[in-house]
């Protein structure tokens, strides 16, 4: 009899789950987690992530274990606890997803070393990273280009969740890591896939069809479908995602913004640390500012309730990211670095593609086409949450202003002592 080992890395589902269905039609499986010391210690390792990733594995434990398998956990080093694995059980090919990031890439380099049968196969994204490249060029910088040949790129099939999952006998389960470290987001999603997919079924038969008209609604905080840390650590699968939404272009079209990210950091792994497009912008350091920014405490009411949501449930909506992530770097002259940096402390779903992706495209340095665009945060606050209904949400000090009078506070007659008048601007605003 085969045996493959199947290593799960930030594919924790067993729905469409490529690399899976591989290693079980070859024989006897060991689907595998390695505790990775590398990066469960490291700055990816925030306390919100590490508790999502908790609820994933015992998740997936469970669903193994309910097809007769198990997950087997093992900490320390990847390629050290896959050789000893191989060893132990006589396995000769090794089967995981697809990863461009720096790090995947060493591992997987170290991986191969083994003398095992390698293959990885596509499943962190809708369109394997790399798949698409524009004539002349190694990875698409502008979106619009990107979305047509996304668009009109094949799909392969979903897979279902495999017949037969078979383990060799005698292996030692091993135990879930402890991944509990303080500071957590009080209301914090739960992770996993039973929650992903239970969320996904919800959305794709409600919400999905009015989702252009209300992604942008601050206050309907069911007008997007919350599914991006299940996409980020793969409870849901992206590709089940976008063929189930085919119908409903301005949703998938986000999938294909996810996709085109990752391409990007693909091909330029710096893309957390230096500029994508340099344009030479002097930012100013100013820590007062930059901790009342963190704290929720600028004195702008919707950027002040962004961040607090941010804290809140380690998620903020797209439309407040956008308002707080241009403040930061627009209005207040401070490093999208410095943002980045917060952001990734607390968004369960803050990742190496999307966060300084998005953070780039904001602070002109990345993507857009339209470097020099600005966010007028009152403006973007009229429009967004006419009512005032998402500041009085998360900023309950403004809690009894009604209407639009919860965006300017310092314009009402008693404005709440306990309230901060707002940041002083470096060019003056
Ligand atoms: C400054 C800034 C930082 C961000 N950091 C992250 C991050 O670390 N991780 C992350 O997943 N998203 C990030 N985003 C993108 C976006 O805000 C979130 O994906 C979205 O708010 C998640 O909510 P949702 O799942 O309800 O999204 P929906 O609106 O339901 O969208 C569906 C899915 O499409 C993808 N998506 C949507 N918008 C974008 C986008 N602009 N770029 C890339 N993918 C997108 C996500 O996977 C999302 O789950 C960031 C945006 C900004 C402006």
């Amino acid at each position: 009899m085969n045996t493959s080992i199947m290593l799960f890395t930030r594919d924790l589902r067993l729905h469409d789950n490529p690399a899976l269905t591989a290693a079980c039609a070859a024989g006897d499986v060991v689907p595998l987690f390695v505790a990775d010391a590398r990066i469960l210690s490291g700055p990816m390792a925030a306390p919100n992530r590490l508790r999502f990733l908790a609820d994933a594995l015992a998740d997936l434990r469970e669903a193994l274990r309910a097809k007769g398998a198990d997950l087997i956990v093992r900490e320390g080093d990847p390629a050290q606890e896959v050789a000893r694995l191989a060893h132990e059980t006589g396995a000769t090919s090794l089967h995981l997803a697809d990863d461009r990031s720096r790090y995947a890439l060493s591992r997987l380099a170290a991986l191969r070393d083994l003398g095992l049968d390698v293959t990885t196969h596509p499943g962190t994204t809708v369109v394997p990273t790399g798949d698409l490249r524009p004539t002349g060029g190694d990875h698409y910088k502008v979106f619009t280009p990107y979305w047509r040949a996304w668009a009109a790129t094949p799909r392969r099939d979903v897979l279902r969740v495999p017949r037969k999952i078979s383990l060799p006998d005698g292996l030692y389960p091993g135990e879930l890591p402890d991944l509990d470290r303080p500071g957590v987001s009080p209301a914090l999603a739960k992770g996993g896939e039973s929650e992903a997919r239970r969320i996904m079924k919800s959305w794709l038969t409600g919400r999905v069809a009015a989702y252009d008209d209300s992604r942008d609604l601050l206050s309907d905080d069911k007008g997007t479908s919350h599914l991006s840390a299940h996409l980020r650590f793969g409870c849901a699968s992206p590709l089940e995602l976008a063929v189930a939404a085919a119908d409903h272009p301005a949703f998938t079209r986000q999938l294909a913004w996810r996709d085109f990210h990752h391409q990007v950091a693909a091909a330029f792994p710096d893309l957390s640390r230096r500029d994508y497009r340099p344009r030479g912008t002097r930012w100013r350091s100013d820590d007062h500012a930059l901790k009342a920014w963190e704290e929720g405490r600028t004195g702008v009411p919707i950027v002040d309730a962004g961040m607090r949501q941010l804290r809140h449930e380690g998620y903020m909506h797209n439309r407040a990211r956008l308002i707080t992530a241009s403040y930061l770097t627009r209005d207040l002259g401070l490093d999208w670095r410095l943002g980045y940096r917060c952001f990734r402390h607390w968004l369960a779903d803050g990742d190496l593609a999307n966060n300084p992706g998005n953070w780039q495209w904001v602070a002109g340095t990345g993507n857009d086409t339209r470097p020099n665009r600005t966010m007028n945060p009152l403006r973007q606050a009229d429009r967004y949450d006419p009512d005032g209904v998402y500041v009085r949400r998360w900023v309950p000090e403004l809690a009894d202003l009604p209407g639009r009078t919860a965006h300017r506070p310092w314009d009402a007659l008693d404005t709440p002592d306990d309230y901060p008048p707002p940041l002083t601007l470096p060019n003056g605003g």
